[in-house]
């Protein structure tokens, strides 16, 4: 490599030529490296995936590439000695039992037998007996529904089954109603609506055989369960034992279990009880039943094996050093852990986010070009278990982060060729919405609807649910990947973007299943790596945006004027509901006063953001951009409160934070949200008395956020 000024081009350029260098045959080669076999955080084999791609990085010559390790808690089946469900009868004789294994359909790459175990990670081990009961999602709404029906759920075993929904607030939801245990299932109607039989699903098509399930984690949080907002580094103190973690329920303490629909389909044959509401029924050739117990007086047992362990887990992280503001950067990441093979969840990201480093390198070995910010790619280990390489690391480096990280560029996975799916800070939104428009949608038939670039069908598929705003639907920051720790607890702004074929929530039908290798790409998802390549291309545009422009590109106008979220009036509409459904008025008044405060430093705020002249600032000299690049970086931390949200010190972000019923979903200001619910449902005096002020409290730590940025920007 060699600097030569003469070469240097325009940065509009730079991406483009970048992007002429990506190469879908490394991408190909890669995905089947990756692949070979099941590689699980904390596993020997998934150490030998990390050295793969520390060696990648290391040969495409990026600077400091190392591993960033820690030792964690994660959890294991026994891999030897399958879970299982048996339905007994009255003599306690066994008369059905699952198998507790994934059957391999494509026997070449489909060889490891641990990829067969059918788990949930943090399970609790047990043996349990009891009536089943039906839960549908196991929502709020659900669990209203059964109770209005007089079903207690006490010491039953609950069948849920996935939708949209994340798995840990179904166990939450199984812990708190006080459940022995809990199974799972993926109805038809999610993961094979248009499967009748074996034959039309996975082999020939994505959808979701009979015989296979989704594992995952069902832990809510994020990070090493032992040590919240501290970093699991080497022997350090760490906060919570496994006991204590069991004890205060922050680990479910119930055994759960992920089940086939043909195992659905035998339990609800066999269930006594009620034919379910419409809502309740999904696709599976049976009448549905809430329960409890099954006919005959047929009895059910779960047998769970699980353990959890403490493991050495490693980030693994290389540079492409800047050279005009290098002590500030840029990070791309992807995980790399896998529940199985990982073809899709996560290395379909992986082989693609390395592909993207070493064109980059590639275009810096020709040209000499030299990124005016540094860029730290990042491959994040154990993000299946909740988050848990990069939440560590997020608490290690929390200054370092917070002083010097310009934005996050996420990715997970290439889950179809249909369409992106796309959520971001609103300040950053526009770098992502001017990716997804810059690239030509690689799917023909999206084409040929007329849907020209990957902007175009994101825009189809979630359109914005407000007339205010052109663009997709601009979801809220939220949990299910890696970018959580950063804008939750760092307020770093994140884009974070993956790709669906919308057949099922969260994004592909064989989702963590044992089908997760290379043939699932390359005969179904994406055959000729075409939407690979136009991720890639996303990646691109969005590092250099990052990277070369002059002025950060924030858009504070975006997070002001709130075309998305709506977050001010949602507020005003909660209090007034408050006001009229109870004899609560009085309660809110002090919240009201606040509101009415924030509203106004909102508006001022406003009015300088307008102000602000991004053409002028540019043109400013190197100095003064740094200083005005320095405040915008200042600007997204007023968000951040110190303390943390009440009894969570990682929730630190005032405006978004996972939705508390579904972890996939993000709320704005929920803690204020929060308050008002309860003055809305309380009867007590004295409690109303402390919510009143509490709810002053919580609005007013949000009005010091928007005062906080004022400061940044005067
Ligand atoms: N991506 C993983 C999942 O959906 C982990 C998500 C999380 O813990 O936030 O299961
Ligand atoms: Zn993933
Ligand atoms: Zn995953």
């Amino acid at each position: 490599a060699y600097f030569s000024p003469s070469k240097l081009v325009a940065n509009t350029s730079v991406a483009s030529a970048v992007r002429e260098l990506i190469n879908v045959d490394n991408i190909r080669t890669t995905l089947h490296a990756l692949t070979k076999k099941a590689h699980v955080a904390g596993t020997e084999n998934n150490l030998q995936v990390a050295e793969m791609i520390k060696n990648q990085m290391i040969s495409q010559g990026l600077e400091g590439v190392h591993f960033n390790e820690y030792n964690v808690l994660l959890s294991y089946p026994n891999w030897t000695s399958p879970n299982r469900v048996e339905i007994f009868d009255e003599n306690g004789k066994v008369v059905h039992q699952t198998s507790g294994r994934s059957i391999a359909l494509i026997k070449e790459e489909q060889n490891d037998p641990f990829s067969e175990i059918q788990w949930l990670a943090y399970s609790a081990a047990g043996n349990v007996e009891g009536d089943i009961v039906y839960v549908n999602r196991a929502t709020p709404k659900d669990i209203e529904h059964l109770e209005s029906m007089g079903i207690d759920l006490k010491d039953k075993i609950l069948l849920a089954r996935y939708s949209s929904n994340f798995r840990g607030n179904i166990a939450q939801m199984a812990v708190r109603k006080g459940a022995k245990g809990c199974l799972i299932y993926s109805d038809p109607m999610q993961v094979a609506s248009l499967g009748t039989g074996i034959n039309e699903t996975y082999g020939r098509t994505d959808k979701m055989p009979p015989h296979a399930v989704q594992r995952g984690t069902v832990f809510i949080g994020f990070g090493d369960p032992q040590t919240p907002a501290f970093p699991s580094i080497g022997d350090l103190y760490k906060e919570k034992t496994e006991k204590e973690l069991i004890n205060e329920k922050k680990i479910p303490t119930i055994p759960m279990l992920p089940i086939p629909y043909s195992e659905a389909q035998k339990l609800f044959e066999n269930m006594k009880g009620d034919a379910v509401i419409a809502d309740f029924q999904g696709k599976l050739k049976v009448t549905y039943r809430y329960g409890p117990g099954l006919i005959n007086n047929q009895k059910l047992r779960m047998i769970v094996h699980a353990r959890n362990e403490e493991r050495k887990i490693q980030n693994v992280l290389g540079y492409l050093r800047g050279n005009q503001e290098p002590e500030k950067f840029v990070l791309v990441s992807n995980h790399y852990d896998a529940w199985t093979y990982g073809a899709v969840d996560p290395n379909s990201g992986t082989t693609t986010l390395l592909e993207v480093s070493r064109a980059l390198k590639e275009y810096q070995n020709k040209t000499g070009w030299v990124p005016a910010r540094s860029i730290l790619f990042a491959h994040w280990d154990a993000e299946e278990y909740g988050l848990i390489g990069s939440t560590e690391f997020c608490e290690e480096f929390r200054t370092q982060l917070m002083r010097r990280a310009v934005a996050l560029i996420n990715m997970d996975l290439i889950g179809g060729n249909q369409t992106l799916l796309g959520l971001s800070n609103p300040t950053v939104a526009n770098v992502l919405r001017e990716a997804a428009a810059s690239v030509d949608h690689p799917n023909p038939s999206e084409v040929e609807k007329g849907r020209m670039t990957l902007y175009d069908s994101w825009k189809y598929f979630e359109p914005s649910r407000n007339n205010r705003s052109t663009h997709p639907y601009q979801r809220i920051p939220a949990g299910g990947s890696d970018h959580l720790p950063f804008f939750d607890y760092l307020g770093v702004p994140i884009v974070f973007f993956i790709t669906s074929s919308l057949d099922a929530p969260p994004t592909y039908p064989l989702y963590h299943t044992i089908y997760e290798t290379p043939y699932l790409i390359e005969k179904i998802l994406d055959p000729q790596f075409q939407m690979h390549k136009a991720i890639a291309g996303m990646f691109i545009e969005m590092i250099v945006k990052f990277t070369e422009s002059k002025i950060l590109p924030y858009d504070l106008k975006e997070l002001m004027d709130d075309t998305s979220f709506d977050y001010l009036p949602r507020i005003q509409a909660h209090i007034n509901k408050a006001q009229s459904s109870g004899n609560v008025t009085e309660y809110l008044k002090q919240g009201q006063k606040q509101l009415d405060l924030l509203v106004k430093t909102v508006q001022e705020l406003s009015e300088i953001v307008v102000r602000r002249n991004i053409s002028k600032l540019s043109s400013l000299p190197f100095d003064a951009r740094v200083n005005e690049n320095n405040r915008l970086i200042e600007f997204e931390k007023c968000f951040i409160n110190p303390h943390g949200a009440t009894g969570n010190p990682q929730a630190r972000h005032l405006l978004f934070h996972p939705s508390p019923d579904n972890w996939y979903d993000g709320d704005a200001i929920s803690q204020v949200h929060d308050v008002i619910t309860k003055i809305e449902t309380s009867l007590d005096e004295q409690k109303l008395m402390q919510l009143s002020r509490q709810l002053a409290k919580e609005i007013s730590l949000v009005h010091l956020a928007f005062i906080c940025a004022k400061h940044s920007l005067n």
